[in-house]
């Protein structure tokens, strides 16, 4: 009956718990949590949560587990204490209280936080990672005064989309000229950049901020252009950045992240397992090591690590590669990934309320990726073929079968 010890408190961590229990580990779990919130999840306080009415049935519907099954889980929850060391010799986590948690295994399952934004007035700076975060933007949402969002990746957009809906004008700024290409590729970005310019955000894509100063309500956001830009709130959503510098000194290999073998077992340490948004894990299709900050990975990789600890069975961790965005009413879904030497086919069209897919092939010509917007129906017969390793021209031609 091992003691597993889970550090994170969150999506990863609190589905391993639930995955142990659910495959019969008998053995006492402890899962260590910085925040004093009750596990929740992230997704839904981008998308939804900023136009919530913050009810107490508002916020419990992010909740990740109800407190009747954490009770039946039987786990030690021990939350509002962050890790601050790890002794792999001893087999001990420390607290920033000075407590000591012996563990037979461990699993870190800390993600990431929000990449610091490097303009902080002295207030009035915001960013988005907890429930606490959201609370404190959507507060100011509600003033329905100027926001400039840093950062139009899908996190920068989601919350323009709902500063629109609650009365802001909304100004994104992003030094690259189609942000969210990285994520799903040009074919589709120029469309999501119409999208928001014609629910009212303004875009200045290829623009970058060099500074913001003085305080909520009164603001400017200084462009490389030259220009001002006045703002009662400004919010920062510039990436994140794996929550690893408690891990300092502990041996553990740190590379972006805690770098995995591919059973996503720590390098460094025996009976250390990293999962989730703080783990870099080597890729069996990419070839190379990866680090995913996406919910269906931190869900799949907290399953494959409870089966492991729990059934003592060793196999490679594999990827389903999947993520999603809502923007607006499109639904952005991706499987699989786009390598940037590759070639890229599109089927169907979004103008007027259309539907889209785009099948990625690698530089070698293999089918590597699908992205879809508004077309589940193409996606899920994508990602099977693709999974099933069938050539770039039969996806193609079934998706075109499909429309
Ligand atoms: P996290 O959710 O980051 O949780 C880690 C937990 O560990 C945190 O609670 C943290 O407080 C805790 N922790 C950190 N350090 C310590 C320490 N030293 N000691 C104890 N505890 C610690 N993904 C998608 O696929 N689709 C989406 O649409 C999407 N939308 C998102 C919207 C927002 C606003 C955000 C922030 C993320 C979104 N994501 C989305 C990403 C997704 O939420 C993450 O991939 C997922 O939360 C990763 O889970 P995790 O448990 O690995 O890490």
């Amino acid at each position: 009956d091992q003691h597993v010890v889970i550090v994170g408190a969150s999506l990863a961590g609190t589905r391993t718990a639930q995955g142990l229990r659910a495959l019969g580990h008998t053995g006492p779990i402890t899962l260590i949590g910085a925040e004093t919130e009750l596990p929740y999840d992230r997704p839904p306080l981008s998308k939804t949560l900023l136009s919530s009415d913050w009810s107490a049935s508002a916020v419990d519907e992010v909740r990740l587990i109800s407190t009747a099954e954490l009770d039946q889980l039987a786990v030690e929850l021990r939350l509002g204490t962050a890790a601050a060391g790890l002794d792999t010799a001893a087999k001990l986590v420390r607290l920033a209280d000075g407590a000591e948690v012996g563990y037979d295994v461990l699993v870190i399952a800390t993600g990431a936080v929000a990449r610091p934004s490097p303009w902080n007035p002295a207030s009035g700076v915001l960013q988005l990672r907890t429930l606490a975060d959201a609370r404190a933007i959507a507060e100011r949402l509600a003033l329905k005064e100027p926001v400039v969002v840093v950062g139009g990746g899908f996190i920068g957009t989601e919350i323009a989309a709902a500063a629109v809906a609650a009365g802001c004008p909304v100004v994104v700024v992003d030094p690259v000229p189609e942000p969210m290409a990285r994520l799903v590729g040009p074919e589709i970005a120029g469309s999501l950049v119409g999208l928001h310019r014609d629910n009212g955000v303004t875009t200045r894509f290829g623009v970058g901020v060099i500074g913001i100063t003085g305080v909520a309500g009164a603001l400017t956001v200084e462009l490389d252009t030259g220009e001002r830009l006045p703002a009662s709130t400004a919010v920062v959503g510039i990436g994140s950045i794996p929550a690893t510098d408690w891990l300092t000194g502990s041996g553990l290999t740190l590379d972006n992240g805690v770098v995995t073998d591919g059973f996503l077992r720590a390098v460094g340490a025996a009976d250390v397992y990293a999962i989730g948004d703080v783990a870099r894990w080597p890729h069996p299709g990419r070839g190379q090591q990866v680090r995913a900050e996406h919910w269906t990975n931190a869900s799949d990789q907290a399953r494959h690590v409870a089966t492991a600890i729990a059934r003592g069975t060793e196999a490679a961790y594999e990827s389903t590669d999947y993520v999603w965005s809502d923007q607006y009413d499109w639904k952005v879904n991706a499987v699989g990934w786009r390598d940037p030497r590759g070639s890229s086919t599109v089927i169907g069209d979004l103008a007027e309320g259309g539907r889209v897919a785009v099948v990625h092939a690698d530089a070698g010509g293999a089918a590597c990726g699908v992205v879809t917007v508004n077309w589940v129906r193409a996606l899920n017969q994508a990602r099977r073929r693709l999974m099933a390793g069938e050539p770039g021209a039969t996806i193609v031609e079934a998706l075109r079968q499909l429309s």
